[in-house]
């Protein structure tokens, strides 16, 4: 049943979100789906975020990994959810190249969701496997230049944040690789740290760690500086790829319907979670920074879906590559 005619049948009944419940918010556990596997980039930072919320909003706040298809699949269920403020998303930039590069995308980043606020926005890094022979990235190209389609690029699914810097690297060295899709990059780093696949364009939330016990081998960060996070790991611009910057914003979302004020604490909960001592440091561990107050806020996450639907739809244009 379609989620308004769902929706309808409630309020007939008496089902429906009344203002007062509304008031009373949250009563009882909310999940939180991340729509990718567990120990990813993405579940590390729900966790951290959805720990420093429980605390504010007093109820646990869940995790849920629902991986699959560049985490469409996730993002549909909490899309078709109950608009009762107990099913939330926590999804990063593939809300805005999924519209493009799925031609049959089961639910409308514009119109299926309430908006809640951004959370962070982090670098990514390339990394090999560890006993890949060349040790910069300029000499890991020139062996990806040699080796073609023998190299294996791990990726979380097409639109993906892995998946989209490997699209914009491929296209930029003009060298296909084969592509090898995970439900998360959680399992493909796994994979990465036992040779099973080659390279990977990952966030810092998920390498930083595996690059300071070195068991992955670190090329360059996707940013202009480098991180004081990785002091030792140069930038794109240092290493033959000037202007190859992308880094990946992360937001929270509520269905569609879900009442005005149940919004609101939750956008006041992020806020607080987001000025959490631990979070801050953490992140900062991690290479990455809580999203300033101004920024985690409907209208903030709105504007930042919108304008980056316009601004990689060209882009997808131009690399041809759907998924459906
Ligand atoms: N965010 C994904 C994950 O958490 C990885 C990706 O987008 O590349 O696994």
């Amino acid at each position: 049943m379609k989620k308004t005619t769902l929706l309808a049948t409630a309020a007939a009944l008496g089902l429906g979100v009344s203002p007062a419940m509304a008031q009373d918010y949250p009563t009882q556990p909310i999940n939180m789906v991340v729509p990718f596997a567990a120990g990813g980039p993405t579940d590390t930072v729900t966790r951290l975020v959805a720990q420093a919320m429980s605390r504010e909003l007093g109820q646990q706040v869940v995790v849920e990994n629902v991986g699959g298809a560049g985490g469409t699949l996730g993002a549909a269920r909490v899309a078709q959810a109950n608009p009762d403020g107990y099913t939330l998303l926590l999804h990063h930039i593939g809300m805005s190249t999924a519209p493009t590069l799925y031609r049959e995308l089961p639910f409308d980043p514009l119109t299926d969701f309430e908006y809640v606020g951004l959370v962070t926005e982090v670098p990514m890094v390339f990394v090999g496997r560890n006993d890949l022979e060349v040790d910069t990235l300029e000499d890991a190209i020139a062996w990806i230049k040699e080796e073609g389609e023998n190299v294996m690029y791990a990726n979380a699914g097409i639109g993906a944040a892995s998946h989209l810097c490997g699209l914009l690297f491929m296209s930029e060295i003009d060298t296909p690789m084969t592509t090898i899709p995970y439900q998360g990059t959680g399992p493909a780093i796994t994979d990465l740290m036992g040779g099973q696949v080659d390279f990977l364009c990952d966030q810092t939330t998920n390498t930083t760690n595996q690059i300071r016990d070195g068991s992955i081998k670190p090329f360059a960060v996707t940013i202009p500086d480098r991180l004081d996070s990785l002091p030792d790991v140069p930038t794109t611009a240092e290493s033959s790829l000037p202007g190859f910057e992308i880094t990946i914003w992360h937001g929270i979302y509520a269905p569609s319907g879900t009442p005005d004020e149940v919004v609101e604490r939750l956008t006041a909960a992020l806020q607080v979670a987001l000025q959490d001592e631990t979070v801050a440091e953490r992140f900062a561990d991690l290479g990455t920074a809580p999203s300033p107050q101004e920024d985690a806020t409907p209208e903030a996450l709105r504007a930042k879906v919108e304008s980056e639907i316009e601004l990689w739809r060209p882009l997808i244009e131009a690399a041809g590559v759907y998924a459906n």
